[in-house]
């Protein structure tokens, strides 16, 4: 099987706490949550990053996108949250299973970038 750490989590050979899951899609929270509330949607199946994503992805992506919303609802997130999909190195993106991260909390979150861009 694929070395993948989030294909493992998906085939659910690694624990993780599952917000939610369908045919194409898997969402879990983050083992080392950035706000309050801190999950991922990652695609069922394997793709690289979004700078790999081909024309037979669009569809999934489109959904996982239309899913964000209602599951940051679910979670509390009821005014606002953030999404971030880091891609590559200069991405900072560690896991290389396309995922979109979605983060929120009662107070709003600090700057997208910090200015003095650690
Ligand atoms: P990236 O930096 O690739 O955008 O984000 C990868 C995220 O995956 C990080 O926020 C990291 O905390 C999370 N992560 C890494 N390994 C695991 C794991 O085994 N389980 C869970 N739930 N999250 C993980
Ligand atoms: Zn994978």
């Amino acid at each position: 099987m694929s070395e993948c750490i989030f294909c493992k989590i998906v085939a659910g050979k690694i624990p993780s706490r599952k917000v939610y899951e369908d045919d194409d899609m898997f969402a879990f929270h983050d083992i080392n949550p950035q706000a309050p509330v801190h999950f991922m949607i990652v695609p069922k199946r394997h793709v690289d990053s979004l700078a790999a994503v081909g024309d037979p992805d669009v569809p999934v992506l489109g959904r996982m996108m239309a899913k964000a919303g209602r599951l940051a609802a679910e979670q509390g997130l009821t005014d606002g949250f953030r999404t971030i999909v880091n891609t590559g190195r200069v991405g900072r993106q560690d896991v290389y299973h396309l995922h979109i991260h979605i983060l929120g909390g009662k107070e709003p979150l600090g700057r997208m970038m910090p200015s003095d861009g650690s």
